[in-house]
């Protein structure tokens, strides 16, 4: 099946976009697909270097920039509207040459969702099949097309729709409760549902037995098919030999955390990482570093390079063999680490279904974009974790972080108990989904099979 298939996958170029959309060329890859993952000229170098730091350069696959205008190193986390306008017109106009000068054509393009004018490129290709990638979760795919059909209003507290509990707008994904707070992303966000009515293939980087409702309130609308989890196969189901990594990280971790790990006793780490992008305000950060201490646990804590020098002074030196602070970990092995009793995160995504994969207890403290919505379904729906209380400013004091670390992490806890039940058995069905003939296997081939013709 699928021999003569070839496809052209195109991600933002920004970490929990490009983990999810590499690991899917992977799964083609395996199905006998090529594979050209496209890169953009002003990220293309740092792509490269990191894909050969990361082990994707060895991948039988080809990595092309297309043109988008910017000089090289310029931001991929820009959201002025000049930016993503710039961005549109020239990775477009260098997409189309790219499809023009290919014989055979691709049998079609998998493109992040936040880019749907990618389907207007493919429109000028006849042939040229239009995949749209959502890396977010039908859940939060849901309410963006609840939103936009004027289901609810801005600001709006209690929000009721099918195939969901009762939300509370700090449930809703940030820029629909106050979408004031960045313009040019929240439009970006909504245009990912702009021309859903015309693509060829709606995949969601998620499993069916997660969000069996609102699965179906959405294949209701359009034939969406779940691809995921899009996790290294090492954690899944082992078929794809070597893939214990993503391959290309923006970062580099400090593998010598996984040794600390290792002289820990079994469930005795909290890890604590807010993502790529998260920025803590600096009292938050101060609040975080006293709660994480005063919880008397042994803790990880991803404190990225740029939010250093927010730590209270010493507080590296007084935490001795308590904590350990690194810039960037290598997440995944760090989450199958058997020293990690709990993950507190931002839930993004990858995170989410990371931790979701390795069936690890969360403490969930979102911060934006589509995170609280994730952690409301990771406390209250799939009960795999809890979330912080935070005031009405947002702010999270250190005695809650105490609180909920001690409703995951006590042996004795009830609900810690049932935690760790419910995150045993969505594991295994996350593994069961990309193993052969599961859900989300069985999605991958039809696609395939369908490019394929
Ligand atoms: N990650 C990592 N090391 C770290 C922190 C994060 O490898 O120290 C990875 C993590 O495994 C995930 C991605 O970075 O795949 C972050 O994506 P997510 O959607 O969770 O959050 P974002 O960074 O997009 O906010």
């Amino acid at each position: 099946m699928g021999d003569e298939a070839k496809v052209l996958v195109f991600s933002f170029p920004i970490q929990g976009h490009i983990n999810p959309l590499l690991q899917f060329s992977k799964r083609l890859i395996s199905k006998n697909v090529t594979v050209t993952f496209l890169t953009t000229s002003s990220t293309h170098n740092n792509i490269i270097r990191r894909a050969i730091a990361g082990g994707a350069t060895a991948l039988p696959l080809s990595f092309v920039p297309l043109d988008d205008g910017f000089e090289e190193g310029h931001p991929s986390t820009d959201s002025s509207p000049e930016y993503f306008e710039k961005f549109q017109e020239n990775v477009s106009r260098s997409l189309s040459q790219l499809i023009s000068s290919m014989e055979p054509k691709p049998n079609a393009v998998v493109y992040d969702s936040c880019t749907p004018w990618v389907l207007n490129v493919c429109r000028e290709h006849p042939g040229v099949a239009a995949a749209s990638f959502f890396t977010q979760c039908s859940t939060v795919n849901a309410i963006y097309v609840h939103s936009l059909r004027g289901a609810f209003k801005e600001f709006q507290d209690d929000v009721v729709l099918p195939a969901m509990p009762p939300l509370k707008g700090s449930d809703l994904p940030v820029f629909l409760y106050d979408n004031n707070l960045c313009r040019p992303l929240f439009e970006l966000l909504c245009s990912q549902f702009e021309n859903v009515d015309h693509i060829d293939f709606f995949l969601v980087n998620s499993f069916d037995e997660l969000e069996v409702e609102v699965l179906e309130w959405m294949k209701k609308q359009w034939p969406v098919k779940n691809i995921g989890p899009m996790i290294p196969s090492m954690y899944l189901d082992k078929r794809l030999a070597g893939d214990k990594d993503y391959g290309l990280s923006l970062f580099s971790a400090q593998n010598e955390c996984l040794d600390w790990l290792d002289s820990k006793p079994h469930g005795s780490v909290i890890y604590v990482s807010f993502g790529s992008i998260a920025v803590l305000k600096d009292a938050q950060m101060i609040e975080v570093a006293a709660g994480l201490k005063q919880t008397g646990h042994n803790f990880l804590w991803v404190v990225r390079e740029t939010e250093t020098k927010k730590l209270p002074s010493n507080y590296i030196e007084e935490l001795g063999e308590k904590g350990l602070i690194v810039k960037w970990s290598p997440q995944l092995q760090v989450l199958a680490h058997k020293s990690i009793g709990c993950f507190m995160t931002h839930c993004g995504w990858n995170s989410t279904l990371e931790a979701l994969s390795l069936g690890v207890s969360l403490i969930g403290m979102p911060a934006y974009s589509d995170q609280p919505t994730n952690a409301k379904f990771i406390e209250d729906v799939w009960k795999v974790g809890v979330r912080v209380k935070a005031d009405k400013d947002g702010f999270v004091t250190k005695e809650e972080i105490v609180r909920c670390v001690g409703e995951v992490m006590e042996e004795m806890s009830e609900k810690g108990k049932e935690i760790r039940k419910n995150a045993l058995r969505l594991m295994d069905y996350a593994k069961k989904a990309l193993s052969e003939g599961g859900n989300s296997d069985k999605n991958i081939d039809e696609f395939v099979a369908k490019i394929a013709k």
